[in-house]
């Protein structure tokens, strides 16, 4: 019994200091992450490895420590900065596996973080040339994680996959010119073991494409360009032009630079297997140059992972003329009407209409306007098709230097911009950040050259009414109605989170990160993050407890592109930095 107690006394102390030592020395082990891991994403609460919050990109969350009573609690746990002379857009969603945070930021910059402590693990930069062609701010939407890979775009588009422990460069892909106009901005989407991107550039007059990788080691498995007339590839052959042949629904060689930039990335339904990825205009913008539907431009697209095949195509604004990229996420859902399951998926368009599709064959189901005054069209028809007004395009300017111009709502930088909106399972509500904004808009005569923007058009912005522009608005999708609505003075352009803690989480340009009660909008919370936020809160359990995280960084293109709205804003301070909150313990 002595000797027992000899022996251990030494070894016990022995261990403690080992543990000490390792707690301070060693970052945390993070395990591969799998497809399944993926898949799950959203029921596995103690990590985020997904855009989205699970494939689907519903960013709901069925975590509810922090609910409409603990919330008035949240507090910062630690705040990380990005650091650097540059700053701009931070519209980054993280991901957190295994207690560490994969976060990017502008500039094409990434950081690995242990979320027990906010310290930094590892940092990589991308080296960018001179000459990159963003065409709204420097920003990066968020990294992918595979396998022991991080994953991440950068602006002058290159698809660069690090090691998950060091963040050294395991391969790196390149997603198109950047001297013509290609970026890429988008969180990429893991489907199948592949890594899935789109391209940004639709201002260039690029060719819009989707681009199927294995995510181990980058290499192409398919490729499907966006616009019509265009060959895809899958596993090094030919694999169909896209829309069957060139010319049916463009005029002469303008399907060559036709756009359609699928600058958002996309979702993935596994119970359709359908990839949805959104596209962006038809090139240039003046729609006079190309009478037509302008196909596969401001779409939503379902595409089969397997093949690369476009299965059903919903076109939001056939010949837009007013940049209605329709890019915008399509979010699957169930709902349950007359004793059926619905298998749908919704949309909140540029354009300004919300739309209920079936998700298995593209049907259009219902579509409403979600923002007000909508000039453009005085509605939609039977199949969704929007019921145009002649008298509110933008003139055709011929030869002149300058087409009649109209005021057009919404303005082009959309009634919803790239924010991504949230479903939550607990109201059957979605929430959407939107933006009540007109545009003065005409068109002007424009040739393709490459590397130059490819518009043919000019604008200002102008906000519609006195007191706001942004609306965060809770949407029965079975109805069409505003359930309640959340009035913001400067534009939203920040995603949103939903909770079954009753709790909508989203960000403003003001700073604040505010939660709001999901069946009444009331404001629960609200905390001040020193710069705008743009960008897409997260939630996740950490050693039981709830953690909410948000980037906090103003920008984006509002500043750039907001015409006299961009004059309203200009105060706002720019940042860089990671808040994540908990409740005290
Ligand atoms: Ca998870
Ligand atoms: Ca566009």
């Amino acid at each position: 019994m002595r000797a027992k107690l000899k022996i251990q006394g030494p070894a016990l102390a022995t261990v403690a200091i080992a543990a000490l030592i390792t707690g301070m020395m060693a970052a945390p082990v993070v395990a591969n992450v799998t497809d399944k891991d993926v898949l799950n994403d959203q029921s596995t609460t103690g990590d985020v490895v997904s855009n989205g919050l699970g494939p689907r990109g519903q960013r709901y969350s069925p975590l509810k420590q922090v609910n409409t009573e603990t919330v008035k609690s949240l507090s910062p746990k630690w705040a990380f900065s990005f650091g650097g002379e540059k700053q701009r857009g931070q519209e980054s969603q993280p991901v957190v596996k295994d207690g560490v945070m994969y976060v990017t930021s502008s500039y094409s910059r990434i950081y690995a973080i242990d979320v027990r402590t906010g310290e930094e693990l590892w940092q990589y930069d991308a080296r960018l040339p001179d000459g990159i062609m963003p065409c709204c701010d420097v920003v990066n939407r968020g990294a992918a994680l595979y396998d022991d890979l991080v994953i991440f775009g950068t602006l002058d588009a290159k698809l660069v996959a690090l090691d998950i422990k060091t963040g050294k460069p395991r391969w790196k892909k390149t997603l198109g010119d950047y001297q013509a106009g290609y970026s890429y901005t988008a969180a990429p989407l893991i489907v199948k073991g592949m890594v899935v991107t789109g391209v940004s550039g639709g201002e260039f007059g690029i060719v819009g494409k989707v681009e199927a990788r294995n995510a181990k080691n980058g290499e192409l498995v398919w490729m499907r360009p966006t616009v019509e007339g265009h060959m895809g590839f899958l596993n090094g052959k030919e694999n169909g032009i896209t829309g069957g042949k060139a010319n049916k629904t463009w005029p002469g060689d303008m399907w060559k630079n036709g756009g359609a930039a699928t600058w958002l990335g996309g979702t993935y339904d596994p119970d359709t297997d359908r990839i949805f990825i959104g596209t962006g205009n038809p090139a240039p913008w003046n729609s006079h140059l190309r009478p037509g539907d302008n196909l596969y431009s401001t779409s939503r697209l379902a595409i089969d992972p397997d093949t690369g095949k476009i299965d059903w195509h919903f076109q939001t604004t056939p010949h837009d003329g007013w940049d209605y990229d329709g890019v915008n996420e399509l979010i699957s859902f169930d709902y349950t009407e007359n004793g059926k399951t619905v298998k749908a998926a919704a949309t909140a368009d540029r354009n300004g209409f919300f739309y209920v599709l079936n998700r298995t064959n593209g049907k259009f189901i219902r579509g409403f306007p979600f923002v007000k005054n909508i000039t453009w069209a005085k509605g939609l028809d039977k199949n969704g098709a929007p019921i145009f007004d002649p008298s509110n395009r933008p003139g055709d300017p011929k030869k002149m230097k300058k087409g009649e111009s109209v005021f057009a709502v919404p303005s082009f930088l959309g009634g919803k911009n790239w924010m991504p909106m949230g479903y939550s399972q607990q109201t059957g509500l979605f929430y959407v950040p939107s933006n009540e904004w007109g545009m003065e808009i005409w068109n002007e005569p424009t040739a393709y050259k490459k590397g130059a923007a490819y518009l043919g058009a000019g604008f200002t912005i102008k906000p519609i009414f006195d007191d706001h522009i942004g609306a965060l608005k809770a949407i029965d999708p079975k109805t069409g109605k505003v359930v309640w609505e959340y009035e913001n003075p400067a534009p939203l352009w920040g995603g949103v989170l939903a909770t079954a803690g009753n709790l909508v989480f989203m960000g403003n340009p003001e700073g604040y990160l505010m939660a709001f009660n999901a069946k009444t909008g009331e404001i629960e919370y609200k905390f001040n993050t020193g710069s705008g936020v743009v960008s897409s809160p997260i939630t996740w359990e950490q050693d039981g407890e709830q953690f909410v995280t948000v980037v906090s960084g103003w920008g984006g293109a509002v500043p750039l592109w907001g015409g006299e709205v961009a004059k309203l804003v200009k105060n706002l301070n720019q940042g860089g930095s990671v808040w994540t909150f908990k409740l005290p313990k």
